[in-house]
């Protein structure tokens, strides 16, 4: 369940409270109108709740990619290798940092194969980029392993799994950063937003005077004469977002709790009938998405059709593949990289991405597992 679902009374009193307090929108300075920097305590309780040395809340998901590349060192002509099951941001990320995209294929957990990515490390490739698509994490072992070995650096999207871990540590943590989206769809929500999450001082730095026009917030100095070393752009957040995030950071915990039950039920439901995504071993999922995998067309489409008048609907498999398949992408990947996700494509348009509401009950979810178990 997304964080939309709980979004109300607690999110509005936060956001009264920004004004009441003198209405500061803006993350620096005015200190006379102001009693809260909510930006920098939602940071603060970030590394706090996901056990990070460094959080920097961002504009968007897709901006926390793009900078952390850029603090990742990633020039023009360097590869950025990520996968064929993903969301378009970090296709979009990684070209408008003037570097080459290279499409890796997906395995049965549906996120990034250890396999074919190895096969893609050449000279030229600086970060390996995996997501972890849907709530589930992808083979981060192995992946650090490989990009240990050939000395390339790790970056995590992990726009989609918000609280997942694997082997005991949080998603966005095991690599060098993480990239965290809180856009209205996520686990959690500050309508647009993301953040930067890492242990190297160094990226965290760069990130944060990259996202502030290059302000480096010399404490002793008044911002109007604030020191810099690098350009930057503005990607930050706005109070209010910050004040929405810490409450919503609160419900995480409760968000998976009932996603879990919800998850459950439907699997007691389905009884085993049908073949599901792969889930890592050592993974702590949050349960936001059952994926089956149905291979007969007529089967799947009665599937489809079904969840759709009970009021289940899918999560983008099917319903929004183009967005989430780079098989699609001929506007922005080049013809080999289109290609060479086709095989990605063929296992997608097998799989049914079923969403786990709030707003349904277990019973719901355990009627609906026994219906599709009859089919
Ligand atoms: C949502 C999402 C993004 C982008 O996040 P925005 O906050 O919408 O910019 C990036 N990657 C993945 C996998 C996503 O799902």
């Amino acid at each position: 369940m997304p964080g939309f679902e709980i979004i109300g009374k607690e999110e509005k009193r936060a956001v009264n409270k920004v004004f009441s307090e003198g209405g500061v929108l803006f993350a620096h300075g005015f200190e006379a109108l102001r009693k809260n920097f909510h930006i920098r305590q939602f940071e603060k309780i970030f590394c706090k709740r996901f056990n990070c040395r460094h959080s920097l809340a961002v504009s968007s998901g897709t901006a926390s990619i793009k900078i952390a590349l850029k603090a990742m060192g990633v020039k023009p002509g360097d590869e950025v290798i990520t996968q064929a099951f993903n969301f378009i941001a970090t296709v979009e990320a990684i070209v408008d940092v003037g570097a080459i995209p290279i499409i890796a294929n997906v395995d049965d957990s549906l996120n990034m194969s250890v396999e074919d990515t190895e096969k893609l490390i050449t000279s030229k490739t600086k970060v390996i980029l995996p997501v972890h698509m849907l709530g589930v994490p992808a083979e981060m072992n192995s992946l650090m392993q490989l990009a240990k070995n050939k000395k390339i650096k790790v970056l995590e999207d992990n726009c989609e799994s918000v609280g997942a871990k694997y082997n005991g540590k949080f998603l966005g943590t095991i690599g060098h950063a993480g990239a965290l989206s809180f856009d209205f769809g996520k686990v959690i929500t500050t309508g647009e937003g993301g953040m930067i999450i890492t242990n190297d001082y160094k990226i965290d730095k760069y990130c944060r005077e990259y996202h502030d026009h290059g302000h480096e917030n010399n404490p002793k100095l008044p911002r109007g004469k604030d020191t810099r070393k690098i350009y930057g752009f503005n990607y930050r957040m706005t109070e209010l977002q910050g004040a929405i995030g810490k409450v919503q950071l609160n419900k995480l915990n409760f968000i998976i709790k009932e996603n879990k039950k919800r998850y459950n039920a439907l699997l007691k439901g389905l009884n085993n009938k049908f073949l599901l995504r792969k889930i890592p071993k050592g993974s702590n999922i949050i349960y936001d998405t059952l994926i089956l995998i149905v291979k007969n067309k007529n089967l799947r489409n009665k599937i489809v059709n079904h969840l759709k008048s009970k009021g289940f609907g899918t999560k983008n498999l099917p319903d929004a593949i183009e967005w989430h398949c780079s098989a699609y992408w001929n506007h922005i990947l080049s013809k080999k990289q289109v290609s060479r996700s086709k095989k990605t494509k063929e296992k997608l348009e097998t799989a049914i991405a079923i969403p786990v509401w709030l707003k349904k009950s277990l019973n719901d979810y355990l009627q609906l597992g026994k219906s599709l178990k009859n089919i």
